[in-house]
């Protein structure tokens, strides 16, 4: 199962976090993370095998939209600074939509984040 990890700059210590506290769940070989470019360079700092797309303000995003459209990616943890603006809004409107139209869970928030993987960690 392909799950995508974002994050924002003011978000990504969480995400790092949150993927050490999920470190037995997120390291299952059923798992494959994917992540918009400098969040995946921290998760990949972090230890975690994640295969790297663009920076998300580069198109990273719009790239993990193309997946979810393409049935690739199962899962979207997007964790969004709603306190900051952002160049590629467009980008980020268009994957919470993507997934949508393709029925793709995408938790953007910590809390809704955990509460999707540990629905997947009954299922490995
Ligand atoms: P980044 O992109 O991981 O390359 O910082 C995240 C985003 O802002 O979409």
């Amino acid at each position: 199962m392909e799950i995508a990890v974002i994050a924002h700059d003011g978000k990504k210590a969480d995400l790092v976090q949150f993927l050490n506290k999920n470190k037995a769940v997120l390291q299952n070989e059923k798992i494959k993370l994917i992540a918009t470019g400098t969040t995946g360079s921290k998760a990949i700092n972090a230890g975690f095998k994640t295969k790297t797309m663009l920076s998300g303000p580069l198109g990273g995003d719009a790239q993990i939209a193309a997946r979810v459209a393409e049935g690739k990616t199962k899962l979207v943890f997007f964790f969004k600074d709603p306190l900051s603006s952002h160049a590629h809004e467009v980008d980020i409107n268009m994957l919470l939509r993507v997934c949508d139209v393709h029925n793709v869970p995408i938790a953007t928030n910590e809390a809704s984040a955990q509460l999707l993987l540990n629905a997947i960690a009954l299922q490995l």
